[in-house]
């Protein structure tokens, strides 16, 4: 490897940490602590991990935390009357679902049905429309996780071309979003690829800053990509080893041997993104409280 590593794991415990000084000063000044409720459908055993792992984070920075557990056949009306109820109840200021939903349940409407002021992961159309017009309120935490990750380590995105793999409404259009803003931290020249973007490797290869985010394991190769690029990878892949005891291994959507001897800086996986997304989730929800003892800082 040629680059210097950006360790996730380091950076996420940071940002916890001074998330939990703001957490107890907020506490002290305002007799508040912010609550995150986290909505668990079905069984699924991936969103089961993440949303455990959020809930735990939530209570090691000192937050209210609660997971509602419900069961697969829930109803859609059930879903909504409960994001209805904790939209009103005061001990949650942030609410997420996890997603994905069972089929059966629309999943814009459930985050419609959210409070743009809960909305702690930035998927309200109120939220994304602010984060478009410039004026960012809750950012979508992988996104928000990534432009710190940039910017801790000491790069910064300005003027920079910025090649994003992948636009999903959760990571590839809010990060296009984000680092194109006429914002500190921001103000980048900013390329989004898709699958059907012709040629992916001409634009990447152009890339100051790339960001994958396409869900296929190490797609991105040494070929694609130029000297001194600074690379987040942000897939996490299953794939098989039956040399470890779980018989799998997670990876990302970069080929991290033949890239990192290319690369001035790199994300890992795991321990990239991945905690970045639930230190930034934390900071929304503190946010989220912040903003609730003025309601009128609320547009
Ligand atoms: P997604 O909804 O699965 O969308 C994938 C995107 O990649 C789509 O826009 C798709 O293009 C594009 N794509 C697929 N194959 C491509 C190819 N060969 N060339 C160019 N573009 C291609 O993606 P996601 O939810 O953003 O997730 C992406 C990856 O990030 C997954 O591995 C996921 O597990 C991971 N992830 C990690 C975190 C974290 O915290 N670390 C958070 C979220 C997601 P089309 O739009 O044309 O179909």
């Amino acid at each position: 490897m040629k680059g210097k590593l950006i360790d996730g794991v380091a950076l996420a415990q940071e940002i916890k940490n001074e998330i939990a000084s703001q957490v107890n000063d907020l506490n002290s000044n305002h007799n508040m602590i912010p609550g995150l409720a986290a909505i668990l459908v079905g069984e699924d055993p991936a969103s089961q991990i993440y949303v455990n792992n959020k809930g735990k984070a939530a209570s090691q920075v000192g937050m209210i935390s609660k997971v509602f557990k419900l069961p697969n056949d829930t109803s859609e009306k059930d879903l909504l009357t409960l994001i209805e109820c904790l939209n009103n109840d005061s001990t949650f200021h942030g609410i997420l679902v996890q997603l994905p939903l069972p089929s059966k349940i629309n999943e814009d409407k459930c985050i419609e049905t959210i409070s743009p002021t809960k909305d702690v992961d930035g998927l309200h159309p109120v939220n994304v429309g602010l984060l478009v017009s410039g004026k960012p309120r809750f950012i979508s935490a992988t996104p928000a996780g990534i432009q710190q990750m940039i910017l801790r380590n000491g790069y910064s995105p300005e003027g920079k071309h910025v090649v994003i793999c992948g636009r999903s409404n959760i990571v590839g259009k809010p990060i296009a979003n984000l680092l194109m803003q006429r914002l500190p931290g921001s103000n980048a020249t900013v390329t989004l690829c898709h699958s059907k973007t012709k040629d992916l490797g001409f634009f990447t290869r152009q890339a100051d800053i790339l960001i994958a985010a396409i869900g296929q394991p190490k797609f991105v190769t040494r070929n694609m990509v130029k000297d001194g690029v600074i690379v987040i990878d942000v897939g996490i892949n299953r794939i098989a080893a039956p040399e470890r005891k779980r018989g799998y291994k997670l990876v990302g959507d970069v080929d991290f041997d033949s890239v990192s001897e290319k690369a001035i800086a790199i994300t890992p996986v795991p321990g990239g993104v991945g905690p970045m997304t639930i230190a930034m989730l934390l900071n929304n929800t503190l946010k989220a409280a912040q903003l609730s003892i003025n309601t009128n800082s609320f547009i």
